[in-house]
């Protein structure tokens, strides 16, 4: 089953360091009022997990892997399995394309260095959730009926303990996944939330 299009979705990407911002990426669709605050990111990442953060109605995913910090933001309705994928994805391609002259040039930050990278972001926001990733069916009882959880390919496939758990969070309540190698689920259990 393919993912809807979430091309329209995808707000604003940001790489950079604890001190700069190296790149950024603004959305056409995203609302005019969102500023994203760098700040909350960079002083909340101690390791390589992935944060979660929702402010309003933007969902927002940030990452520290080699002291680079990469966020991806976008609407709310866009699951957070789709959002890591994206930053997964942009992120490996920016590094192999800038990774080696990114901390050695001066005129960095222009959209004209980038230009190349930023042509195929609107492509890779289309194309790139269906390829790696998938929709698994698990059913709530809460709600009575089954729901369609995006999962990332490599969080199955990267991993030597099955069944893998996943948590998914369902208006108010929220669904323990357990997911095989072959990504069928294996139990759905209603779990208590707190923090
Ligand atoms: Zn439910």
């Amino acid at each position: 089953m393919n993912i809807p299009d979430i091309s329209n979705l995808i707000y604003f990407i940001h790489f950079g360091t604890q001190e700069n911002i190296y790149f950024s990426w603004k959305s056409k669709y995203s609302p005019k009022a969102f500023i994203f605050d760098y700040s909350i990111a960079k002083d909340a990442i101690k390791s390589e997990i992935y944060f979660h953060l929702n402010k309003g109605d933007v969902k927002i995913v940030y990452q520290k892997k080699n002291n680079f910090i990469y966020i991806i933001g976008g609407h709310i309705s866009v699951q957070f399995q789709i959002l890591e994928a994206l930053l997964d994805y942009l992120s490996k391609r920016f590094m192999e394309i800038y990774g080696d002259v990114l901390f050695e040039i001066f005129d960095i930050g222009t959209d004209d260095f980038f230009k190349d990278f930023i042509s195929k972001i609107e492509d890779t926001i289309k194309k790139i959730p269906n390829q790696v990733g998938t929709i698994i069916r698990a059913y709530c009882r809460i709600c009575g009926k089954y729901v369609n959880v995006y999962v990332k390919k490599s969080m199955i496939e990267d991993t030597e303990d099955y069944p893998v758990a996943l948590v998914y969070m369902h208006h108010g309540h929220s669904l323990l996944l357990y997911i095989d190698a072959d990504f069928k689920v294996r139990g759905a259990e209603i779990v208590s939330i707190t923090g």
